[in-house]
């Protein structure tokens, strides 16, 4: 059966991914800075991951991905960048790198396919993009003003921090 991952743990297996990608190793305190947890939080963190199969992990040496784990962090990262690239693409305006953290988490694999589809879709020729483009404008989006900053996510990261 494949293990489920919280949101908490689909953040930490994305930056162990990036982390062994990009060094070849991957050490507590790296995730900790990344992620701005205290070490603490990412010794119980890891040990959870350890016993869901997806890193190994012994104490006073680096973590690895197990393969399970590589292939699930492989996906994350793709996932987020795939996301952000999106959102750029669309000239999202707004704390894209933050809406992303978001979204990531609730998005099904089969539509992040599609997303990635149609970002092929319209950076495989440019004069797709200024189709879209002129279409900002005249959107049919009821959305005025007041209603720029309005995100339930915001709410609930501000009562999490309370
Ligand atoms: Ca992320």
């Amino acid at each position: 059966m494949i293990p489920i991952l919280t949101e908490s743990m689909e953040d930490y297996m994305e930056i162990i991914y990036r982390l062994s990608e990009e060094k070849g190793y991957v050490r507590a305190v790296d995730i900790s800075e990344l992620l701005n947890v205290q070490a603490s939080s990412v010794t119980r963190m890891i040990r959870k991951l350890d016993e869901a199969g997806f890193v190994k992990y012994e104490r006073y040496r680096n973590i690895s991905l197990t393969p399970l784990g590589a292939r699930y962090g492989r996906f994350l990262a793709w996932r987020d960048d795939t996301l952000k690239r999106f959102l750029r693409m669309l000239n999202a305006d707004m704390g894209v790198d933050e809406q992303v953290e978001g979204i990531e988490h609730y998005i099904t694999p089969d539509t992040m396919r599609l997303i990635s589809n149609l970002l092929t879709y319209f950076t495989s020729s440019p004069g797709r993009l200024d189709e879209l483009a002129s279409l900002r404008e005249c959107s049919e989006c009821p959305l005025d003003e007041n209603l720029r900053e309005l995100r339930a996510w915001e709410f609930r990261h501000h009562t999490d921090d309370a």
